[in-house]
């Protein structure tokens, strides 16, 4: 039995008027998903918690069974993991976005998604300015990694992506009073001195793309641990997906994780390359879990038809991959699809609300009218996230 698990992050919605009270994934011209929803069980699943974060490190912890409560310290050092930095007792890794800002105002949480060999040049500036407080490292995109020496226990931060349009002295690093977290303060505001002069952003601004004109501190986390995936279930599992928190993921529950070329996490990812990838783990593993990013950006754009693109290219150039492939390794094989969270294009940022499942089993004979969409898996069966893996398996 091979096990697949693919994950479109934040694919789930609200239905918007302008497109006849419908949802991206109503509208969406998803051929594969429709073929097989007729054979698959639909329902809602709950991945979040309203105490929590609504994070997709929370969401995608909770989907592979570890209950984030106990195992999650934070995003930021989750990404440390995938990038191999050896996280150092006191050390506290922060993830460190690229933004834009514009009269105080944070104008992009991305730098109208800057490039990873662009970030690299900017990451090597900061290291050579602020290597007394820390050490930059370069993630993928506008996703890099700070890590410092921090003894304070209670800090809180602000995702960028939902403060923009806001002034960024309300939401700077949290107790400000402590001198630690002053100088993590300053730095951010200095950040900008070295960034707006810097090359890469003269270039940015001739192409008419806005510049990285500031770094922004949020996620912070100490070196987290968990019992292995394998330990847990005695399966063998990979990991294919584009960003770092992600990979962080699957390196702390030690499954396999390749990096996959092409795999930008933005708009221009490759397709083609996850769902390759995805085969091939297949082969040397009983479970991939497959993640992809693009509707979750599209929903934080507040940009519905970009989101049903998406939806498409995924059902097209992944699962049609897959179903096309699959009979070369097995006949027998489970399908699991499922956003780990909505991020409704009306309000650009994640929510809690459960989100739509569908469960394929090659050994079963469903017979199924509902759709794989938010209004018709209310019809169907609610499941509490933590329970979802054990659910899947015996399924
Ligand atoms: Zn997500």
């Amino acid at each position: 039995m091979k096990y697949i698990i693919l994950v479109p992050d934040g694919a789930a919605d609200y239905p918007v008027e302008e497109y006849s009270n419908k949802t991206p994934l109503e509208v969406a011209n998803l051929e594969n998903i429709r073929e097989i929803e007729r054979r698959s069980e639909i329902g809602l699943i709950k991945t979040l918690f309203d105490d929590m974060d609504y994070g997709s490190d929370v969401a995608n912890m909770t989907i592979l069974g570890y209950d984030p409560k106990k195992y999650l310290t934070g995003r930021g050092a989750l990404e440390a993991l995938a990038l191999d930095i050896n996280l150092q007792r006191n050390d506290v890794a922060f993830r460190c976005n690229f933004i834009t800002v514009q009269n105080n105002i944070i104008i992009s949480y991305n730098a109208d998604n800057i490039t990873t060999e662009e970030s690299r040049s900017l990451i090597k500036e900061l290291n050579e300015r602020f290597n007394h407080i820390g050490k930059f490292y370069t993630g993928i995109g506008y996703r890099n990694i700070f890590v410092t020496k921090l003894d304070v226990e209670e800090i809180k931060t602000y995702p960028p992506h939902d403060i923009v349009g806001k002034n960024i002295y309300n939401y700077l690093i949290e107790p400000r009073n402590n001198p630690k977290i002053k100088e993590l303060n300053d730095m951010i505001i200095e950040s900008r001195k070295v960034l707006e002069p810097h090359e890469i952003n003269k270039h940015r601004k001739k192409r008419g793309k806005k510049p990285a004109n500031m770094i922004w501190l949020w996620g912070q986390g100490r070196k987290p641990e968990a019992m292995s995936f394998y330990d847990k279930y005695k399966l063998k599992a990979g990991v294919a997906a584009e960003v770092i928190v992600i990979k962080g993921i699957g390196k702390l529950l030690h499954m396999e994780v390749p990096n996959i070329p092409g795999a930008t996490g933005s708009f221009d990812t490759n397709y083609d390359n996850l769902a390759k990838y995805a085969i091939e783990l297949l082969k040397r593993n009983d479970l991939v879990f497959i993640h992809v990013e693009s509707p979750d950006e599209a929903g934080h754009e507040g940009d519905f038809e970009l989101k049903v693109k998406c939806l498409e290219e995924i059902d097209r150039r992944i699962v049609g991959h897959i179903l096309n492939k699959i009979n070369e390794i097995t006949d027998d094989f489970k399908l699991a699809i499922l956003p780990d969270h909505p991020t409704p294009v009306k309000i650009r940022t994640h929510t809690g609300d459960p989100v739509p499942y569908l469960i394929y089993s090659s050994n079963k004979n469903i017979k199924n009218c509902l759709k794989f969409c938010e209004r018709d898996a209310r019809n169907g069966k609610f499941l509490e996230g933590l329970n979802f893996m054990r659910y899947f398996l015996k399924f």
